[in-house]
């Protein structure tokens, strides 16, 4: 339990230094169908195709997790805005699961 707390606070943590790939333009939010495609979980993605498996295929997220996408830079990076206000709105509004939602 005090694990989980430890990196829940982890990312929680904001560093000015890192790329937040939540705030870039490219990170584009979609919807995955499942099942019967009445139902879809979101996924997100880089469209500068940055994010990429070992053998090359694209690598898409789950949305619940994308605020741990950061990296130390990032050469076609195209900020939003202010980064520290709008992971701090994010995190507040982002489900904390991977959710089912139906259309
Ligand atoms: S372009 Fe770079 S910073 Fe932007 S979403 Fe892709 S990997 Fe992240």
């Amino acid at each position: 339990m005090a694990e989980s707390r430890d990196l829940q606070s982890l990312d929680d943590e904001f560093s000015p230094d890192r790329i937040y790939c939540a705030n870039c333009i490219h990170c584009k939010l979609v919807k995955h169908a499942v099942g019967s495609a009445s139902q879809y979980q979101l996924r997100v993605r880089c469209d500068a195709g940055k994010w990429k498996k070992k053998l090359g295929e694209e690598k898409i997220h789950k949305y619940f997790t994308v605020v741990r996408r950061t990296l130390d830079s990032c050469d076609t990076y195209v900020p939003m805005g202010d980064v520290e206000l709008f992971m701090k709105e994010l995190r507040k509004n982002l489900p904390i699961r991977d959710e089912l939602y139906s259309i």
